[in-house]
């Protein structure tokens, strides 16, 4: 069974020693749990991908405490950097940049850029002070699987793993992970829709610099079916949910905004109305419904489509596209 350690100072000081050690830890971010290594230590990154069962073509993303930090990893910084670091770091932003020499090919999937990220967390900040260097980190989930919240959520999915310490920083606040945005060309890509939407991008950016929302799959190993339940899931309109729910078929449950809407044997899973509260139940939410004796989920489709509920359709499309258990 991993090992969940408590956010004080001697969990962030074994956690960092761990590092040190060329180990692998698990901690909290804001966005998503995180399942960290020396950046620059290629083998502990190699273990990265063994533990999730991570196709080696997927890159991480550095995690820094800075921007200064952040240079060291990338040959190349622009105005647009700076506007985005000084708006949106320390937060939910991962920008990619040509990549340094330096830093081994296994921390970036082979690629010749980087994803970097200043996450706001203050346990992953602790760990980031305490352990000094950059940290490669995806989410700590088993590889296709929901991405974790929660430590409890780390530790359910790597339930084999001997001695893996998991820093509980409790319910990740935003719930899904960062917005990815390219910066690698001259108009900024959005590679990932997530909590910093399009909209604050290109407002911080200024009208002089060209910004693009992108359709998913750019992203090297944002594969289709991603962040998946393990039973089948599937999108339907509210209009088109009573007479989805009223058809003979296999028990559901059902993310849904109102409870009188989903009739037994059916079982409800009621949402929050808002973008942001929406986004950080989502996960935690999946996982309950994968848990509960049901034989699929059904999630009633926010009618909103501006904003964070962008990158929600996009996490509840991979959901529904999932092919159930696996
Ligand atoms: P995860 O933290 O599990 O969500 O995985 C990190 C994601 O960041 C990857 O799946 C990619 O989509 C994206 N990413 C990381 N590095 C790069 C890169 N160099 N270029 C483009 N996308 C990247
Ligand atoms: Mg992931």
């Amino acid at each position: 069974m991993p090992i969940i350690l408590p956010y004080d100072d001697d969990g962030i000081r074994r956690a960092a020693e761990e590092l040190r050690a060329g180990g692998v830890v698990a901690f909290a971010t804001e966005t998503v749990y995180g399942l960290g290594a020396d950046t620059f230590n290629a083998e502990a990154v190699r273990r990265i991908y063994e533990l999730k069962g991570r196709p080696m073509e997927n890159p991480l993303i550095a995690h820094v405490i800075d921007a200064v930090s952040a240079k060291s990893l990338v040959t190349e910084w622009d105005h647009r950097c700076d506007k985005l670091a000084s708006r949106f770091w320390p937060g939910p932003l991962t920008m990619i940049l040509p990549r340094r020499e330096t830093v081994p090919i296994e921390s970036v999937a082979g690629l010749g850029t980087i994803a970097v990220r200043s996450p706001m967390h203050p346990l992953a900040r602790s760990l980031l002070y305490c352990f000094g260097g950059p940290i490669s980190a995806p989410s700590a989930n088993r590889s296709g699987h929901v991405s974790p919240t929660t430590a409890q959520h780390v530790a359910e999915d790597f339930a084999d793993a001997e001695h893996l310490l998991v820093l509980d920083g409790g319910l990740a606040d935003f719930g899904i992970e960062s917005t990815v945005v390219d910066l690698t060309g001259a108009t900024a890509t959005v590679l990932r829709p997530g909590t910093v939407t399009i909209d604050q991008l290109r407002r911080a950016l200024g009208r002089a610099h060209a910004i693009v929302g992108s359709e998913q799959g750019i992203s090297p190993g944002t594969a289709p079916v991603h962040y998946a339940p393990r039973r089948p899931a599937s999108v339907v309109t509210t209009a088109d949910l009573a007479e989805e729910l009223a058809a003979p078929g296999p028990v559901a449950a059902v993310l849904c905004f109102s409870p009188s809407s989903v009739p037994s044997p059916h079982q409800s899973i009621v949402m929050p109305q808002d973008p942001e509260g929406y986004a950080r139940r989502l996960y935690q939410a999946l996982r309950e419904a994968d848990q509960v004796a049901v034989e699929r989920i059904v999630i009633e489709e926010p009618p909103e489509r501006e904003g964070i509920w962008i990158a929600i359709h996009d996490r509840i499309a991979r959901a529904a596209r999932s092919t159930g258990e696996r």
